[in-house]
């Protein structure tokens, strides 16, 4: 049986620091890992970036209400959910992506968690573990699962090079360079296709119980 590992941002939705830099004048936070590549940095920039402005979680998520999936998410998401299991591994936090995983229908997510203070701000963050979405798929496969995984950039190589089948779904043309392995979808009529190949095979591939290391 597949489960299908879905990247969120980029995927299905639009990236949320942009939207929250567009929606709220505060170009700073645009910046991403390719601007600042130590993620505790790029974290610790944009919670002072809130904090200076005065912004709450409140705010955050009034601003990313406002936000609505890709053009065809939802239904692709539908679909995919008809095929197989679906779970939405992403970088990003609980308390940020509740407005636009309601306008998904409340598919599995595992994200990580902002830590808010009696006042409402973003005191801090917690990653719930490290390499957090390829650790995702190799448990998903100790427990005898096969998974079929798509993602857009660099934090979701490492979970498509570990799923059975890895799928790039309209990754920056950098990303393509370096992971020459992976096929690559741009659109979701493309994507759709490619993990209707992968589910085909689970008649002929059906595996034997695998080892859980
Ligand atoms: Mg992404």
């Amino acid at each position: 049986m597949f489960i299908a590992c879905l990247d969120l941002e980029g995927v299905l939705i639009p990236e949320i620091w942009i939207g929250l830099a567009e929606r709220t004048g505060i170009d700073a936070l645009r910046a991403t890992t390719r601007d600042v590549p130590d993620y505790d940095e790029l974290m610790a920039l944009r919670l002072s970036l809130l904090n200076q402005h005065g912004l709450t979680a409140n705010d955050l998520q009034a601003v990313v209400a406002e936000l609505r999936p890709l053009d065809g998410a939802v239904e692709f998401l539908d679909w995919l959910r008809s095929q197989c299991q679906v779970a939405i591994l992403s970088d990003t936090f609980y308390e940020l992506a509740e407005p636009l995983m309601a306008q998904l229908g409340h598919p599995l997510l595992m994200c990580h968690h902002l830590d808010i203070d009696q006042a409402g701000r973003v005191s801090g963050y917690r990653l719930r573990q490290n390499d957090p979405k390829r650790a995702v798929v190799k448990s998903f496969q100790a427990l005898n699962f096969r998974t079929v995984a798509a993602g857009d950039s660099y934090n979701d190589t490492s979970m498509l090079a570990q799923a059975d089948a890895g799928i790039l779904f309209c990754p920056p043309e950098n990303v393509v360079r370096e992971f020459p392995s992976f096929p690559v979808c741009r659109d979701y009529a493309e994507l759709q296709t490619a993990i209707e190949d992968v589910l085909g095979q689970e008649t002929t591939a059906t595996p034997a119980i695998r080892a859980a290391s």
